[in-house]
């Protein structure tokens, strides 16, 4: 029961994965460059290297789930939101679906389907979110679509939000999505569910219920 963790090496996904550690939950960590392995070979966490822009098949075989973090981030253009946002999660979902893995857990965007009203910059990045959401939510893989806000690297809380009116505010801490994920990985009866998520002042396994 090993869930593959795409985007491994990212803020979300290396605390995903520290978390899934320390709870003994077999993952994967999906990584780039063979220079990324020694922080999760320090962490007794296993590896595979492969790129959303490139072989991908093997990396999911052997697992049953997936938790997709990566993303193509604010320092690129338009061309790799297409690739990665966009391109990278339709070939995880098809690969997921094809090999009959049991979960597909997106990490998406608030608000990603509204992309018309995102500011100027952020829609491609939106509309790649909303376009990525509606294949996985097409696909034959069950899955969960978590929407957090705005991601900031303020400390676990462990209490979120599941809407902007309860939050009275946009942020989540990348922390409190790692926990979230976390939750969802070992709530294997949550099946095709949408969450938005954000700091607040709820347990994350009342507000992801
Ligand atoms: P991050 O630190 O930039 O991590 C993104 C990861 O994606 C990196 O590890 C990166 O790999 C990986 N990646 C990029 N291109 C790839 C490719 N071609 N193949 C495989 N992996 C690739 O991002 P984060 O802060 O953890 O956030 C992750 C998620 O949150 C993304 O899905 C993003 O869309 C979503 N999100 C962000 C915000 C926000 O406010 N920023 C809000 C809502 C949702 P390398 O380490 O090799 O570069």
């Amino acid at each position: 029961m090993k869930t593959l963790v795409i985007g491994a090496n990212g803020k979300i996904g290396r605390q995903f994965c520290e978390l899934a550690k320390a709870d003994g939950v077999p993952v994967r960590a999906m990584i780039r460059d063979s220079n990324q392995q020694r922080w999760f070979q320090e962490r007794s966490i296993e590896t595979v290297i492969a790129d959303l822009e490139g072989n991908l098949r093997h990396a999911f075989y052997g697992c049953d789930q997936v938790v997709f973090a990566a993303g193509s981030g604010p320092h690129t253009g338009p061309d790799k939101t297409l690739m990665i946002d966009l391109h990278g999660a339709v070939r995880a979902t098809d690969l997921a679906s094809e090999l009959g893995l049991s979960r597909f857990v997106m990490v998406s965007a608030l608000r990603a389907e509204e992309p018309l009203v995102a500011p100027d910059k952020m829609r491609p990045y939106m509309a790649a979110k909303h376009a990525a959401d509606a294949h996985l939510r097409a696909a034959r893989v069950p899955h969960v679509i978590l929407k957090p806000g705005r991601l900031t690297d303020e400390q676990a809380s462990q209490h979120v939000a599941g809407s902007l009116e309860e939050a009275g505010d946009n942020r989540v801490s990348r922390a409190n999505v790692a926990h979230a994920l976390l939750h969802l990985v070992q709530n294997r009866h949550l099946l095709d569910r949408e969450f938005m998520l954000l700091d607040g002042e709820r347990a994350i396994a009342d507000v992801l219920a």
